[in-house]
């Protein structure tokens, strides 16, 4: 981020302009609707500009720019043609310490202003900070058709009601929730059809409920949720909206940050990832936090990487929630499988190759595999190795010794959907050697079976260049 965004008070401030024409209007128009003193210095004023002149505070001067007309001067605009006194301009403000922006000069500015969005209080600001302004004003439109107009109109509603609602509820955890129920529930939907008395009652009725329960003690919330392989865009719905609404989330290792950033901004963040063989937190711990933080009255997000089901102990977390009596839900994700096979373009199943599809893990206790090689080695069967990068040269030199072909097709799938994902392909007896040329490492994922070779075809998702050079190996 190169810029702070920040929403000023200028209310009763004063604010200087020094051009006269469409540019310095359009500034001049938006700090006068903060509510800013606006005092334009400028030869003339074009039309846009003496539209302005009956605001109250408006002030317009013909004479020359001095360094007394920057004091106490919240900001300064720079928006004359001519761009010598812009220059001039800039270095006043910059003598007196006054916030200055220079019409199309980037460099010049210490503050640019954001294409805005005005739901009547309730304010969206974009900003690119200068380099993308046509996709800025594609957010921005994008917004005014997902921010329904009555916002500003529930803003104030809320408004009105913060004082009693902060009298009403002492635990700060319980009145957000409250906030959350009047923004998505049955409230907004009243303040937004305009019946406001309608509303009110609903507001009492929250308010109250909310009272009982915090009478009842804290009853907190366990959500097991799925954060998919690594892409963002493959969060389930849920999953998003309850990432939203999480007062505090435990979090893996391959939880990437485009999916930590769209958790609420407020909620408290604890890693509990593990790398292998180095167990930052055990098992049992994260679970007895779970419970702890659940008995506190939290609302909390368990987000582990992939599907909570699959590989991903999320049964043995919730067990001891189950046995303690805490509400919980699991929301799936879409597994490492199903995401690395569709960005490499692997399908997994295929008529003319793979009627079956196993998952296994190649990361067994106690250093010992344990895979039933027999029930794997099928015809017809595609195997997806999970955790099994580390072990990769004994994983197959176990499927050769268990009769495997050495000839059969095989991908390794790192970082799978990720931008940065790559995939390397070869017979199988060759992966320990490609996957070590190619500097693999997690998370990545072992497929198995001559599905693999539809991937000439089917490969979407990385450039061509780089889908070329990795069928050069292949040797089916
Ligand atoms: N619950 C997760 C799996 C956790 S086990 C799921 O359903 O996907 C961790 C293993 O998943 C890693 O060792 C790797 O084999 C695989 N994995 C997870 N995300 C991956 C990704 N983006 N690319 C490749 N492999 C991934």
């Amino acid at each position: 981020m190169d810029l702070l965004p920040l929403f000023q008070d200028v209310k009763g401030r004063a604010v200087l302009v020094v051009g006269g024409g469409t540019a310095a209007a359009r500034k001049a128009e938006l700090v006068s609707r903060a509510g800013a003193r606006v005092m334009v210095i400028a030869p003339a004023l074009s039309d846009d500009m003496a539209r302005l002149a009956g605001e109250r505070g408006f002030v317009h001067r013909t004479d020359s720019v001095g360094a007394g007309d920057l004091a106490g001067c919240a900001l300064v605009f720079a928006a004359s043609e001519d761009m010598a006194l812009n220059e001039r301009v800039h270095e006043l403000a910059v003598t007196a310490g006054v916030p200055v922006n220079v019409v199309d000069r980037p460099e010049l500015c210490q503050f640019i202003m954001p294409a805005i969005l005005d739901r009547d209080g309730v304010v969206v600001a974009v900003s690119s900070g200068g380099d993308a302004p046509l996709l800025t004003r594609m957010m921005k439109a994008r917004f005014e058709t997902l921010v329904p107009a009555a916002y500003g109109r529930l803003a104030r509603f809320g408004g009105a009601w913060r004082d009693r609602v902060k009298a009403a509820i002492s635990d700060s955890d319980l009145r957000r929730r409250v906030g959350d129920m009047v923004v998505e529930g049955p409230v907004a939907e009243r303040v937004f059809s305009g019946r406001d008395s309608e509303a009110a009652h609903a507001m009492e009725a929250q308010l109250e409920e909310a009272a009982g329960r915090a009478a009842r003690g804290p009853v907190g919330e366990v959500w097991l949720v799925g954060a998919g392989p690594g892409d963002p865009d493959l969060l389930t719905f849920r999953a998003l909206r309850l990432m939203q609404q999480a007062e505090i989330v435990l979090y893996d290792r391959l939880i990437g940050n485009g999916i930590l950033n769209l958790v609420r901004r407020d909620a408290e963040r604890i890693y509990v990832g593990k790398a292998a063989k180095n167990h930052t937190v055990p098992q049992d711990e994260i679970g007895r936090m779970l419970v702890r933080l659940a008995r506190e009255g939290k609302r909390v997000l368990r987000l582990k990487g992939g599907d909570p089901f699959i590989f991903g102990r999320g049964g043995e977390e919730i067990e001891m929630l189950a046995a303690e009596g805490i509400p919980f839900q699991v929301v799936p994700g879409i597994t490492a499988a199903s995401g690395c096979a569709s960005y490499a373009g692997i399908p997994l199943t295929h008529r003319d190759h793979a009627q079956a599809c196993v998952f296994v893990t190649g990361h067994g206790k106690d250093e010992k595999l344990g895979i039933d090689w027999p029930a794997l080695i099928r015809p017809n069967q595609t195997i997806v190795i999970y955790m099994g990068l580390t072990m990769l040269p004994r994983l197959i030199s176990e499927y050769l010794e268990h009769g495997g072909r050495p000839d059969m097709p095989a991908a390794i799938v790192e970082k799978g959907t990720q931008p940065d994902q790559r995939v390397v392909t070869g017979a199988i007896g060759d992966l320990p050697a490609l996957a070590e040329a190619a500097g693999l490492g997690p998370p990545s994922l072992i497929i198995i079976g001559s599905v693999v070779t539809l991937r000439r075809d089917l490969a979407w998702y990385e450039s061509a260049a780089e889908a070329a050079a990795d069928a050069e190996p292949e040797t089916t």
